[in-house]
């Protein structure tokens, strides 16, 4: 026999390559299962050439690595069909291993058949020696060898179906299963060697015209490791970049969840909004059944709101609304909706068994919201007046029902705030009546339907009269003479006021420039601006007109601000203050007490008067607690210079008291009512006149 050598390195060099053949069949296993299917398939075709080459080459390193003392060739032919022996193997273990599951059956199967390939691999790698004679093999060190392939070819498969998914501990585990892998494959290949005897006087029948040993080992080597490393460097690679496809779709979805989250929601409150709120509203509805269930969907407008958002700005007003949103959803039961709608509106849908449960909720929500609220160190009060319409009584649809709760709103505004009302029927006559009105509010001035009373302000206690105040009357050809309380709130909110505004300016100015020019010199005209109004560009120049047009000193002029128009923005309206002033015009600050001053802001206002609101008068007693809040503003005044003027004086004690806490001037019904122009006339013959 002839006695065959190993070159130790370049046994040691296939152990390698048959290691780093496993790690990446093992990885590319991966790859296929968590690809998208095209790449898949690529991944498979293009694994199992790499891992096949990579077997195959291990398998011929371990060739070259063996010596006889002859010459030794391979045939092309035979060398090429083992590799493409070991290709097709490859990919039937790649294919096996990345199925979605591996049934004991099929990993017997896989293992037979891939065993056998690799066998296949090597006993045809043998033949393309061209041994002559042939080699003599040793039955049992075959079988063995044929064994050892199968049994590694099982646990490969397993190992590379229980590894595939991918984990940072999975890749430590990896490197282990190739070594064991490559352990396997190596001594699959040197048992068959074992098993191979060459008799003496052999010859290679490939040496003369086949692939030679010399020339081919740096090549397979050099081919071999460079494919196999490309093919790791791409899976690894495709795996990050799958990965951060992965997170970048994640972050899309949580992206997308978080807009849909906020086209639904408010964004302050964080309440479902309006699109929400119709949505579930049509639910109920929907959902409501042939049974009809009853629910009730409740419209809360906050009062007094808009004078917190005028006086501490809107950074503290949102946060008002934010405390009203969690008192509005620590009243009402998880699954009823509340939703916020506008500004300082929210809507409820509460399922309800009878009308008398929408009373009891609604009641409880006035009564939470009526406790003071504490926001950024300031008490502030609002309150809550809602509207209440129930399914199926007071609207079959979405927009009916949200349509007659605020019918229903309006009416418990009108009739005082702070209170819940149930829709009825009536109250949408009542809707149109006020179209009507606003209808002909728009032309009361052309159809020269106002008219202005003028109220009489006295030096305290009696007189004399020191001027009067401008109170717009509107004559109405069917209603009759209409209070400013009731439309001077629709002409705000329409924008008329500023073009009735003026004509009140006008006419008062023409009024007092008349009474100042026949015997009353020194008169003042009082006139109310109201917020819109003050806020608008057109007053200062309407204002300079009327002195310009009636040849009025600015000081005969007074403008009454009420104080929470004043406190709006503080710096806007120093500034308008400051214009009027230049003029000579002024100041008064109206209604004192209602609003949130701050004394600080007070002390800046180019103010010339405060008027204490009649609310203080019309409630004092000596010793009471208004009396002591009047004395607080009158010494308030005082220390800032400025004249006190009550309003409201109806009884002789009242004139008594506020005189005796200091009011400079006093104006009520006491001493004078509102009266046309032509009764004041006649009055002035009665009463002593002005200074
Ligand atoms: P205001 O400026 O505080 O006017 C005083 C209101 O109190 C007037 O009501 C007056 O008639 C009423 N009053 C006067 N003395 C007494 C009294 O002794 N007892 C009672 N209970 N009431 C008394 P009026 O004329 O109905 O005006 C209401 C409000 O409408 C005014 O409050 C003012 O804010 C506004 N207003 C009136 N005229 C105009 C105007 O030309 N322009 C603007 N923007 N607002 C106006
Ligand atoms: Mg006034
Ligand atoms: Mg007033």
């Amino acid at each position: 026999m002839l006695v065959g050598s190993f070159d130790s390195l370049l046994v040691l060099f296939s152990f390698l390559v048959a290691v780093l053949a496993s790690y990446t069949a093992l990885d590319l296993v991966g790859r296929i299962t968590s690809a998208e299917r095209v790449a898949a398939r690529w991944w498979l075709c293009g694994g199992a050439l790499a891992m096949g080459l990579g077997v195959w080459s291990m398998h011929f390193v371990g060739m070259l690595a063996f010596h006889l003392p002859i010459k030794l060739g391979f045939d092309f032919g035979l060398t090429v069909l083992s590799l493409l022996i070991a290709i097709a193997s490859s990919l039937l273990a790649l294919w096996i291993a990345s199925r979605d599951n591996l049934p004991a059956r099929h990993l017997v199967l896989g293992a037979l058949m891939l065993g056998c390939g690799i066998a296949a691999m090597h006993y045809t790698g043998m033949a393309a020696l061209q041994m002559q004679p042939g080699i003599v093999y040793i039955p049992a060190l075959v079988v063995a060898s044929i064994a050892i392939a199968i049994a590694a070819a099982g646990a490969a498969l397993w190992i590379a179906f229980r590894l595939r998914a991918y984990s940072s501990r999975v890749r430590s585990y990896r490197v282990g299963a190739a070594l064991v892998m490559g352990l396997a494959v190596v001594s699959m290949h040197y048992t068959g060697m074992a098993a191979a005897r060459f008799p003496l006087g052999s010859i290679c029948g490939a040496a003369r015209n086949g692939l030679h040993n010399d020339t081919l080992a740096l090549p397979i080597i050099v081919v071999t490791i460079a494919v196999l490393a490309v093919v790791l460097i791409t899976s690894v690679l495709d795996l990050r970049l799958e990965m951060r496809t992965a997170a970048l779709s994640a972050s899309l979805e949580e992206a997308n969840e978080e807009l849909s989250y906020l086209v639904l929601h408010d964004n302050l409150t964080k309440l479902p909004n309006r699109v929400l709120l119709e949505e579930r509203l049509k639910f109920a509805i929907e959902s409501a059944g042939p049974a009809e269930q009853c629910f009730a969907v409740m419209f809360l407008d906050l009062d007094g709101f808009k004078s917190v958002n005028d006086t501490f700005g809107h950074a503290i007003g949102d946060l008002l609304l934010i405390q009203t949103a969690d008192r509005i959803r620590a009243n009402v039961r998880l699954q009823d909706t509340c939703a916020r709608v506008g500004g300082d509106e929210f809507v409820l849908i509460a399922s309800v068994r009878e009308p008398a449960d929408a009373s009891i909720i609604a009641d409880k929500l006035v009564s939470a919201i009526d406790e003071p609220f504490s926001v950024a160190g300031h008490d502030l009060r609002v309150s809550v007046s809602i509207g209440i319409a129930l399914f199926p009584a007071d609207g079959a649809d979405v927009e009916a029902l949200l349509k007659n709760a605020d019918v229903a709103m309006y009416h418990a505004k009108s009739v005082g705030r702070n209170q819940a009302c149930f829709f009825d029927g009536a109250m949408n006559t009542h809707t149109e009546d006020h179209l009507a009105l606003l209808q002909d509010l728009r032309l009361a001035r052309k159809r020269r339907q106002f008219v202005l009373h003028y109220q009489p302000k006295f030096v305290a206690p009696s007189g004399p009269i020191t001027g009067v105040e401008a109170l717009l009357r509107w004559n109405h050809p069917t209603r009759g003479l209409i209070s400013p309380d009731t439309f001077i709130p629709i002409a705000e909110r329409t924008g008329l006021i500023v073009q009735i505004g003026e004509w009140v300016i006008d006419e008062a100015c023409r009024q007092v420039s008349q009474w100042r020019r026949t015997g009353r010199p020194t008169l003042t005209m009082a006139v109310n601006i109201s917020a819109l109004q003050f806020s608008n560009t057109r007053l200062v120049p309407a204002v300079k007109n009327a002195l310009e047009r009636y040849q009025l000193a600015g000081e005969a002029l007074t403008l009454e601000i009420t104080e929470s128009t004043a406190m709006r923005d503080v710096d806007a309206s120093l500034e308008i203050l400051e214009r009027l002033r230049a003029l000579g015009v002024r100041i008064s600050i109206d209604d004192f007490g209602t609003g949130y001053s701050s004394l600080l802001y007070l002390k800046r206002l180019p103010a010339s008067e405060l008027k204490i609101d009649r609310g203080f008068v019309s409630e004092l007693v000596a010793d009471g607690e208004d009396a002591a809040i009047v004395a607080a503003i009158i010494a308030l005044g005082q220390t800032l210079n400025l004249k006190i003027v009550a309003e409201g004086v109806e009884t002789g004690a009242q004139r008594d008291l506020l005189t005796r806490l200091g009011c400079d001037s006093l104006q009520g019904f006491l001493l004078g009512r509102p009266m046309p122009a032509l009764e004041f006339e006649g009055l002035g013959r009665a009463l002593p006149q002005g200074v």
